[in-house]
């Protein structure tokens, strides 16, 4: 049997978990002395919280009685934007984002929450689509948006994400996959040959979703040599790190992202590995009105809603809903209460575990590695047929104690081995690679 998971953390759920229904019920009691609108201006909340995470962990209870002073008085607007607006400047320079991707007090850019990495890719390829076809426009009058839209083409790894041919499908607009190499990533000189390929034969390219931590081996495209390229040719470059961002809030992980600073958005998933609940996907852009010239429409019935201005930010031009939930809230907590350390530690711990499988496996001669291990998933395989590797996975899956999904790389069948509990420890590995090896060996002395 596997040790139960840290007790104190559960004890410690149960306690705060009613606190806060306490906390709600209070508030539903006095709910007639509280004002039903407001006193606060617009932009009064960035001042009163620090511009950084704290690096320390802090108690559940500072960061309630914050919610008490900073956030109850300004009810769930203007609050729930202005704590999203520095939440997402908080993990921006948790992960070292170049200035302009940043909010800070009246910058073109910023961050946003989106429910999943699908509709951020999806939110700004429909954005670059708008931007192309008006540029396009304004140089070639005689085209109509119909013309230039059937010429438009973007493009992605052929290691990318599905969610990025689908948001081709739904934008209405071809997509290509650029040829990975020998390690699965995008260099330049691969996305410059279809390029010109494509502008040849008449097409517009116009959207470019550069991968860090592809779902199948957790490779990463090559941005220092495709940024560049993107800038040169005029075609967005959004970045998909859904999985792998969490990574870069460690200094020893940060190179994966350079090149970032050539990119018009990009974006990771917070809910896959740093510990905020699902869903809460953060994106940012450089032009924050790259996004509202695409999506603003101000109907009479929306215009008691702030307008968009220096001290306030209107996501709903930033996103496909209008109505939002206050996702920030719960980042505010995640990295108040671990502190930057406590959230590097977490992300450290699941490499080393990876790493920790990873040389079980080469230890076995029965097995090969088949990706460089970077981050918290191994791809390994039985040496041998696809249809064995098939086998064992149907084995492990069937015995129902650990579970793998496996993916295809190039004409091999691969089995991946993700760390993703919070509370996985050096035993789990153990266990899983034991009963991994002995159903191994059942299978080949079959
Ligand atoms: N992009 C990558 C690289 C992924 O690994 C995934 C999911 O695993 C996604 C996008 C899709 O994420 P979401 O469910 O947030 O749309």
């Amino acid at each position: 049997m596997l040790p139960t998971p840290v007790s104190m953390d559960i004890t410690e759920f149960r306690k705060r978990g009613k606190e806060m229904v306490d906390y709600i019920a209070d508030y539903f009691e006095q709910l007639e002395e509280r004002q039903v609108y407001p006193d606060v201006e617009p932009g009064y909340l960035r001042p009163l919280i620090p511009d950084s995470a704290p690096q320390e962990p802090e108690s559940f209870e500072d960061v309630l009685k914050d919610v008490e002073r900073i956030i109850m008085p300004g009810a769930s607007s203007p609050a729930c934007t202005e704590l999203e607006t520095v939440m997402l400047d908080w993990l921006g320079k948790m992960i070292n984002l170049p200035e302009e991707f940043l909010a800070g007090k009246d910058g073109e850019g910023g961050g946003v929450i989106q429910g999943s990495a699908s509709e951020a890719t999806l939110i700004t390829l429909l954005a670059a689509r708008t931007k192309t076809i008006r540029r396009v426009q304004s140089e070639n009058p005689e085209l109509t948006a119909a013309d230039i839209m059937s010429k438009l083409v973007a493009y992605a790894s052929d290691q990318a994400h599905s969610s990025v041919e689908r948001a081709g499908l739904i934008g209405g607009v071809k997509i290509k996959n650029i040829p990975s190499d020998d390690k699965f990533t995008v260099c330049g000189s691969a996305l410059k040959k279809v390029l010109h390929e494509d502008r040849a034969a008449g097409l517009i390219p116009f959207f470019f979703c550069a991968t860090l931590g592809t779902t199948p081996c957790c490779s990463f495209d090559r941005l220092l040599e495709l940024g560049p390229i993107c800038n040169k040719e005029n075609i967005w470059m959004h970045i998909d790190a859904a999985y792998a961002g969490s990574a870069f809030i460690c200094p020893e992980f940060r190179h994966l992202l350079n090149g970032v600073e050539f990119a018009d958005s990009f974006n990771f998933n917070p809910h896959k590995w740093l510990l905020v609940n699902f869903d809460c996907s953060a994106m940012w852009v450089k032009k924050r009105s790259d996004l509202t010239n695409a999506f603003k429409l101000d109907p009479l019935y929306l215009q008691h809603c702030h307008q968009e201005s220096e001290l306030v930010t209107d996501y709903r031009h930033w996103q496909i809903p209008l109505g939002r939930r206050f996702r920030s809230l719960k980042m505010w907590f995640v990295f108040r209460m671990y502190g930057v350390k406590g959230l590097q530690e977490y992300i450290r711990k699941h490499v080393k575990l990876s790493h920790e499988f990873e040389n079980l496996v080469l230890q076995d001669k029965r097995f090969e590695i088949c990706a460089e291990v970077t981050l918290g998933l191994v791809c390994f395989r039985l040496k041998g047929s696809n249809e064995l590797n098939e086998a064992l996975l149907k084995s492990i899956n069937e015995a129902r104690k650990i579970h793998l999904v496996p993916c295809h790389l190039r004409e091999k069948f691969v089995l991946r081995f993700a760390i993703c509990s919070r509370t996985v420890e050096s035993v789990h590995i153990q266990f899983a690679w034991k009963h991994i090896s002995e159903l191994a060996t059942e299978l080949l002395n079959a």
